[in-house]
């Protein structure tokens, strides 16, 4: 594996080769942390795609025909050589999205886990047999979907592909990943560590690129058995008309603007709970909690005790290891945080903390951001429903449950939420009426390979994680066995009374 230097040149990854785009196009990766170039990537358009998906229908036959028990082995070996080679993408994990690594250290450990668990669901899945009265015998079994294309963001490149290629891959499918072009290197790298666990060429292939060109070729292409996204909800309003014009399944995990809903009962724990969910990532996770929902009798304590351990966050260089900041992923997304923080003092939101870029040498190159907080929000203000994806968030008090509910249910997004309460009824009663694909109860973010993501309203379509996922990479065939010796004519008019469906 290639040492992170400015000079790392990665092609795109086709039929088991390295390859130039067929442009001679290449564009640049750099460290948001300094503004510097860390490295070219080869830019694939229509015509890689195009070659990509030809060499995935070749290698389909093979890899969806072969034994499960087959490719389990091939995910396990995957995550083995994984987690030794951890090291080399936690360093360029950390390069191209700046975030520290602290973080990217913890989230990386955990991405073996998920070719292991999808290896173990696809020896282990039953297929199943159906009433169809005692002539018949009716069951169904599940066959890969075939090419699938993956397209995914920026802000966890490796878990979130991580989180499509293991079961895509684990049910037989071939595979085009089109990444985010602001950090396209760990995807790509990811292709070593399958092809030295004996993943036949062909079966993963990666085009990094542009959404407007590569993007929009794999999604639209007309052999593409299932397109699955992670990204923007105005993104996956495109790509799902695109699927939608092909007819074929569509998967989807878009914004989000998770509710953190805050008990009187659990006031010493709200502070660590809300800036765990408001800052890590520097807010640019889909579940940031974004909306901090506080019992007004522990509001105005919360609300101070959380000022102070925000402006101690410590923000700097995302490879020292205590560092527990870095930088927005780019000018574009510094500059649209700005833009927000502008509109929430514009329409009469208080700045509490932050709400400013950093001072010092440290941070002049990059796209630093300092964790900030708006009081005094209403919840119809734009800094309170539309995704930031920063290190911003509003404060809002409620005096009931049932106004905890409404608030944590009044935007257009339903990724996650969670809600904080020792009593533990209330816990299950609220999280059941909050509209969510997710809710955590006395924590955030937690994820498991095994345990269901995906959101409800516009954050999105389908599920990660779990056997749901793996049946979502399948389509069911329903065999029905006529088990009789009677034989059956239906145009012989022999007045006995027949079966007809
Ligand atoms: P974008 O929607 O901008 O991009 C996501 C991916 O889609 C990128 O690879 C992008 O390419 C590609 N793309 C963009 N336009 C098209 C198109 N027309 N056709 C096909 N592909 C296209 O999202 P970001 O990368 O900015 O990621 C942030 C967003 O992702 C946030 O909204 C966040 O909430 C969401 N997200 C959701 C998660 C969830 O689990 N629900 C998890 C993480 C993030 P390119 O970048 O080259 O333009």
């Amino acid at each position: 594996m290639k040492a992170m230097t400015e000079n790392m040149h990665l092609d795109l990854f086709i039929g088991g080769k390295s390859v130039p785009a067929v442009s001679g196009k290449i564009f640049e990766v750099e460290d948001p942390a300094t503004g510097k170039r860390i490295a070219t990537v080869a830019e694939g358009d229509a015509a890689d795609i195009e070659k990509a998906v030809e060499a995935a229908e070749a290698a389909f036959p093979s890899w969806g025909g072969m034994e499960a028990e087959a490719r389990a082995r091939i995910l396990n070996r995957a995550a083995e050589i994984l987690t030794r080679r951890l090291p080399d993408f936690i360093d360029v994990e950390v390069s191209q999205t700046g975030r520290p690594v602290r973080e990217m250290k913890a989230q990386l450990q955990r991405l073996p886990e998920w070719y292991s668990y999808f290896a173990a669901v696809a020896r282990t899945h039953e297929g199943s047999v159906h009433p169809f009265g005692r002539n018949h015998l009716n069951y169904t079994v599940r066959k890969p979907l075939g090419v699938v294309g993956l397209v995914t963001p920026w802000n966890h490149p490796l878990l979130i592909l991580t989180k499509k290629v293991a079961p895509a891959l684990a049910a037989g499918n071939t595979l085009v990943v089109k990444p985010s072009e602001l950090a396209p290197l760990t995807p790509i790298m990811l292709a070593e560590v399958l092809e030295e666990a004996g993943l036949p060429a062909g079966v993963y292939n990666v085009v990094p690129g542009f959404g407007a060109t590569a993007g929009a070729a794999l999604t639209s292409h007309p052999r593409i058995a299932k397109i699955d996204l992670t990204g923007g909800t105005e993104t996956g309003r495109v790509v799902a008309a695109a699927a939608g014009k092909n007819l074929i399944p569509f998967a989807a995990e878009l914004g989000g603007k998770a509710s953190v809903v805050i008990f009187e009962d659990m006031a010493d724990q709200a502070v660590p709970a809300a800036l765990f969910a408001s800052f890590i990532a520097a807010g640019q996770t889909c579940v940031q909690g974004a909306r901090l929902l506080v019992e007004r009798s522990i509001y105005d304590d919360v609300l101070k005790a959380l000022v102070e351990r925000a402006n101690a966050i410590k923000i700097g260089t995302p490879s020292d290891p205590k560092t527990q900041m870095g930088p927005m992923i780019s000018a574009k997304q510094r500059d649209l945080v700005e833009k927000y923080v502008e509109i929430g003092k514009a329409e009469g939101a208080t700045l509490a903390a932050g709400g400013r870029r950093p001072e010092g040498e440290e941070y002049a190159g990059g796209y630093f951001y300092t964790p900030t907080i708006f009081c005094d929000v209403k919840d119809d203000m734009r800094v309170a429903q539309e995704e930031i994806f920063g290190p911003v968030v509003c404060v809002l008090p409620f005096e009931t449950e049932t106004e905890a509910i409404t608030l944590a249910n009044s935007t257009q997004f339903g990724l996650a939420a969670s809600v904080w309460t020792r009593n533990g009824a209330r816990g299950h009663r609220v999280a059941g009426k909050i509209e969510a694909g997710i809710v955590w109860i006395n924590d955030h973010h937690r994820v498991d390979p095994a345990s269901p993501w995906g959101g409800f309203k516009d954050s999105g379509l389908g599920k990660e994680n779990g056997i749901v996922c793996y049946e979502s990479y399948t389509k069911v065939q329903s065999v029905v066995a006529n088990l009789s010796e009677d034989s059956f004519d239906w145009f012989d008019d022999d007045g006995r009374e027949k079966r007809y469906s």
